[in-house]
């Protein structure tokens, strides 16, 4: 499999990783047992103790493999804990003969998919929601890569849409391409849905994101769109980058943040407007139930305050993706107590890393040349 060496607005910020090697582990993270939550028979107290005396023997024995039958049930999952219990593709040793597929897709829920590009096409590997509604389907950002080849994420969106018409009977959706932000490795894959049927591509650019979502106070305010049944509520959340907007889902109560917060190197371009951002999301995780927090990374290993090394191919023993209300918090506390000057600190589930005024500097003169 060849890596995609082009340009990336992450990479650009290397300058900022430590050289220190994890020292990784070969310790796997299996996914917690679906069984785990079985009910201990001996304990429950609605089956303790004699039966009735009206009771037959039959219906107590009906009654018994009912209750086998609960204890056998895997126990229902939830979206999130589909996402927390996925082991994702996470590159390979040896990505010249690895024959993984260049997308990882996982069907969260019947209309939630997450998909992951493979670290062997493009190192940062990052993640795209695709949420289907009656009548729209919302993608979250298109990748990493630009070459449909090597990364055919607008054929990988067309055939889950295909098999949902299929399974239904279906109108074809609408398809809505929209960015979590606007680096390029959450935008690459943009020019495989342009002039597509369907498609309408908000541009990942700051004025086309305010015109299109109709944020005339930016970075204040929100929008709710409705994809048929399913309600996405947007706003702002600048810091990491200019034109970075949250999304929450009623469906699945789950808060993307895009690179604003994941578990990983949270990149803090502009300090006092991610502080901003960040206490945003902290109040809206108290007028709304949110589920968990969603980000587009996983840097961390499942081994709390270890960073992996930037641009690894390679990522055994990920932690999980999904960040809760608690983690949010912590990076607000943490914000707080620093204060106004920026300063770099390692967390149990991310890392705060601040990106000096040289570095954006350099930042922006690379964006602005390679687009
Ligand atoms: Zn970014
Ligand atoms: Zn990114």
């Amino acid at each position: 499999m060849r890596v995609d060496r082009t340009f990336s607005g992450e990479l650009m910020r290397s300058g900022l990783m430590t050289a220190n090697d994890p020292k990784l582990t070969d310790r796997v993270s299996w996914p917690r047992s679906k069984y785990s939550a079985g009910f201990d028979l001996t304990q429950n107290p609605h089956v303790r103790g004699p039966p009735p005396i009206s009771m037959t023997q039959s219906s107590m024995k009906t009654i018994y493999a009912l209750l086998l039958t609960l204890w056998l049930l895997p126990a229902a999952a939830n979206p999130t804990q589909a996402v927390t219990a996925k082991n994702w593709i996470h590159g390979s040793q040896n990505c010249e003969e690895s024959h993984d597929p260049a997308i990882d897709v996982l069907a969260a829920d019947a209309d939630t998919y997450i998909l992951r590009q493979n670290k062997c096409i493009h190192v940062e590997a990052p993640f795209i929601y695709v949420f289907f509604g009656q009548h729209t389907v919302f993608i979250q950002d298109t990748g990493a890569t630009e070459s449909a080849t090597q990364f055919p994420i607008y054929a990988t969106v067309l055939r889950l849409i295909n098999e949902r018409v299929a399974a239904n009977n279906g109108d074809r959706p609408k398809i809505l391409v929209t960015h979590s932000h606007g680096h390029s490795d959450h935008t690459a894959g943009d020019d495989q849905f342009r002039d597509q049927a369907n498609v309408v591509l908000v541009e990942n650019q700051l004025d086309a994101v305010i015109g299109y979502f109709d944020f005339p106070n930016w970075p204040i305010g929100e929008t709710v769109i409705d994809l048929g049944g399913r309600e996405l509520t947007l706003f702002p959340i600048p810091g990491h980058q200019e034109a970075s907007v949250a999304v929450y889902d009623t469906q699945t109560q789950w808060m993307l943040t895009g690179d604003t917060f994941y578990p990983g190197r949270l990149y803090v371009r502009e300090w006092d407007e991610y502080k901003t951002s960040i206490q945003k999301l902290v109040d809206f995780t108290r007028k709304k139930p949110v589920a968990a927090l969603m980000g587009t990374h996983i840097e961390m290993s499942n081994t709390p305050g270890e960073v992996f090394d930037f641009g690894l191919e390679y990522q055994p023993n990920e932690a999980a993706l999904p960040l809760t209300i608690d983690d949010l918090n912590a990076l607000n506390a943490a914000l707080i107590e620093i204060g106004d000057d920026p300063e770099e600190r390692i967390m149990d589930k991310f890392m705060i890393a601040p990106v000096g005024a040289v570095q954006n500097f350099i930042g922006r003169v690379l964006g602005w040349i390679f687009g």
